[in-house]
């Protein structure tokens, strides 16, 4: 068996929504608040770090589910650690309520929360071993001596590491060290598991692989997780739901199909994903104009509203001349001004008469290619665009 924690479930789980719950460790220590996944709820939480400061985060409401994937995405400075942070307990809310299992733990200080965190820069203590850094929490809490090795080895075997156990962190590579980290923030089974960023200092193929182990973590405890990243990709492969931060606050909340298809603002849009942003005008219920074109709308909606429109890359089409573009089709003339090739897609930058930029993704084996430098007519079915707002 590889989870420490499925091996000792002792109770029933407490939620008929969660998964099976991982039981408090069998020993004198407190039972952890939450018996499985927990449930949080963040109700209109503030966090203003001076006074006369723009707050860090600002009036921020989220009901993340027991047993969760839940991914805070945005860019540096938009409020996600100062967010996980207040969540665990590191940083006191200025305003607004913290709930856990409808238990309002604002003012709780973070040992009682018993949370699980993991840092970006692991945060490993150097001169402990790998086995005594993952028993840290345990020696905390005083579980006794049997039952710390048996909590340990059954972690370090959930991450992969046995044998490994009296190695120092110096002796690791950064993805085992993140390991361990992942180690001890789960071996005292806490009903919610925190990230931030632990995956930003690592290369690009250990951050690949540390990802399934994570979604595979999550997959096996049945953990709430709260996940802090900037990068956009991570968040969408990972995630249940991702929460977009901006300027402190959530400005979208959804499934990453959803938030992908269906983006309501331009910056969601441009944040998620590439896509082609036209800024013209929604001039009527179904007719959207852009310079002298005018396209057709299937949306509803009054018109007369500056809305961008969207474009998908592996929605938009090429054709060497109007007369090739299919009827009902949405149509513009365009540059291509790079093609690069992606192993299963060709990537196409496209430039716009009104100096925008474009892109569109074309499946490698397409019959028509296109060099740099070639007139085209970018099309779409009014289908497959959607209309944002600023
Ligand atoms: P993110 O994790 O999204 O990059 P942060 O939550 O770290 O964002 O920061 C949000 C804002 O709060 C930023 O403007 C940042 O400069 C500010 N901030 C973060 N931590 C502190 C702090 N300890 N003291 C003062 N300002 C802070
Ligand atoms: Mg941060």
């Amino acid at each position: 068996m590889r989870s420490p924690i499925k091996q000792q479930t002792s109770g029933p789980p407490t939620s008929t929504t969660a998964p099976p719950a991982p039981a408090a460790p069998a020993s004198s220590v407190t039972p952890p608040i939450g018996a499985s996944g927990g449930r949080v709820e963040l109700v209109d939480l503030c966090k203003r770090y001076g006074a006369g400061e723009r707050p860090a985060v600002d009036h921020v409401d989220l009901d993340i589910e027991p047993g969760e994937f839940i991914t805070l995405l945005g860019p540096s400075g938009s409020g996600k650690t100062t967010t996980l942070n207040m969540i665990v307990g590191f940083t006191e809310p200025t305003s607004g309520r913290i709930v856990l299992n409808g238990r309002d733990i604002t003012r709780m200080p973070a040992h009682k929360r018993n949370f699980g965190m993991v840092f970006q820069n692991y945060a490993l203590f150097p001169h402990l071993t790998v086995a005594q850094n993952v028993a840290f929490p345990l020696r905390e809490r005083k579980v006794p001596a049997a039952e710390t090795a048996r909590l340990v080895g059954g972690a370090l075997e959930l991450v992969d590491l046995a044998g490994m156990e009296n190695r120092r962190p110096h002796e690791l590579s950064g993805g085992q060290q993140q390991r361990v980290a992942l180690a001890r923030a789960v071996v005292f089974s806490p009903s919610v598991l925190l990230l931030d960023e632990p995956l930003s200092a690592l290369d690009r193929k250990l951050r690949q692989s540390l990802q399934r182990e994570i979604k595979r973590l999550h997959d096996e405890l049945g953990l709430t997780f709260v996940f802090v990243t900037h990068d956009q990709d991570e968040a969408m492969t990972l995630s249940d739901r991702i929460a977009i931060f901006d300027h402190g606050r959530i400005v979208a909340l959804g499934t990453p199909a959803d938030l992908y298809h269906r983006p309501t603002t331009q910056f969601v849009a441009r944040f998620l994903g590439e896509s082609t942003v036209f800024a013209g005008r929604h001039r009527s219920a179904d007719v959207y104009e852009w310079h002298d074109r005018k396209w057709a709308v299937e949306e509803q909606g009054q018109g007369g509203e500056e809305r961008a429109l969207v474009v998908r890359p592996e929605r938009m089409r090429l054709a060497p001349d109007e007369e090739s573009v299919p009827s009902g089709s949405n149509a513009a003339p365009a540059t291509v001004t790079d093609v690069s090739f992606y192993g299963t897609y060709y990537r196409i930058e496209l430039a716009f008469g009104d100096g925008s930029v474009g892109c569109a993704a074309l499946p490698v084996g397409a019959p028509a290619t296109v060099e740099p430098g070639a007139g085209v007519v970018a099309h779409w079915r009014p289908a497959d665009q959607v209309l944002v707002s600023e």
